[in-house]
């Protein structure tokens, strides 16, 4: 965080203000631990402090300090909307521009308070004003460390702050193995366990707490994987009637993208999921190397992220958008086969 930043930030919080935190919808480990770390902290410091999520998260979350006090959007509509218009400084985590917040959009565009925006993804609008933008961060938790460092408050970081810091870095970096997870990255990490974060506590909390069909829906999404090694790609299909077959609760595909990648020689993974209350197919892409999916799912399917691992989402049928995928794939055939 630039000194700039820092003295403004500084100066916001001399004295104790009326917060919200708001993660991006349809939020991660990253997101959620990013927006609990700072709220642990910010109310430490005597602010009055909020997390307000756009819609709920998955249960393999909800372990996370704070958890409880996290409100959400689409339930708790009215209060929330209360919450944003009186608040003196709105923090965005974890996403950089309003559109990744669906219905909250419209309400945080009529707020005049202040925003100050923490995330590491490429392209940032221009809503904030104080931005912490970093896109070669591992993720947004490693930022807010950053950021309380920053502020002079890492004595402050107890073992619940970094058991929610520790979360995020962890999901984010793939446990550690995605390349933006650096020296620095590693330093953070060392720190949060001095302050007390539950390193392996936490992994179990994260991914040992599968259900038996959860692991039928891996099987059936693995069945469905279609390889094309004339592309180096891999993708999967998940329809409405193979999710309410497995009795799919949210976040319980978390992760299936990245099988694709896991095969030798495959270097874009692609997983396609239906959503028919919203009338979408959610898309999650990751790649190897230089194949930027950002720029993919920006250009083809009104989405973004970083380099190797962004989303997106098309409003065809599951069979046409599959067709427009693989017609894509052939006009790209040359970058995936370098
Ligand atoms: P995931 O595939 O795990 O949902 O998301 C991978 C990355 O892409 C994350 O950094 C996430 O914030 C970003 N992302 C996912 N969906 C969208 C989307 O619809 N729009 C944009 N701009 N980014 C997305
Ligand atoms: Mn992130």
């Amino acid at each position: 965080m630039n000194s700039a930043n820092v003295r403004a930030l500084k100066a916001l919080l001399n004295t104790p203000q009326k917060i919200a935190i708001i993660p991006h919808k349809n939020p991660d480990g990253d997101a959620i631990g990013a927006a609990l770390g700072l709220h642990l902290y910010l109310k430490k410091e005597g602010h009055n402090s909020v997390v307000i999520s756009p819609n709920d998260y998955p249960e393999f979350l909800k372990w996370m300090p704070g958890t409880s006090e996290v409100m959400i959007f689409e339930k708790q509509n009215t209060q929330a909307k209360e919450l944003i218009a009186t608040a003196e400084i709105i923090f965005t985590v974890d996403f950089n521009d309003l559109g990744r917040i669906g219905q909250m959009k419209e309400v945080l565009e009529e707020t005049e308070t202040t925003f100050v925006m923490v995330d590491h993804h490429h392209s940032p609008a221009d809503y904030a004003s104080i931005m912490y933008s970093d896109s070669g961060m591992s993720s947004t938790c490693e930022m807010i460390y950053h950021m309380i460092k920053a502020l002079g408050g890492e004595n402050e970081i107890n073992q619940e702050i970094a058991d929610c810091l520790y979360a995020g870095i962890l999901t984010d970096t793939g446990s550690f193995k995605y390349a933006a997870t650096t020296s620095e990255t590693h330093r953070v990490v060392a720190a949060l366990i001095d302050r007390g974060a539950r390193s392996a506590e936490i992994h179990k909390e994260i991914f040992d707490t599968n259900t038996p069909s959860r692991l039928h829906l891996l099987g059936c999404a693995l069945n469905n994987m279609v390889i094309l090694p004339e592309y180096s790609t891999a993708y999967i299909t998940l329809n409405q009637d193979e999710l309410d077959k497995h009795q799919f609760k949210k976040g319980d595909t978390e992760g299936f993208v990245n099988y694709g990648l896991t095969l030798a020689d495959i270097r874009l993974a692609v997983i396609f999921i239906e959503n028919r209350e919203e009338g979408i197919i959610k898309i999650s892409f990751r790649s190897e190397g230089d194949f930027s999916v950002n720029e993919f799912a920006r250009a083809y399917f009104d989405g973004g992220g970083h380099t190797n691992a962004a989303g997106g989402k098309s409003t065809r049928s599951m069979q046409d958008t599959v067709i427009y995928f693989r017609n894509l794939l052939e006009k790209h055939k040359s970058e995936l086969s370098r």
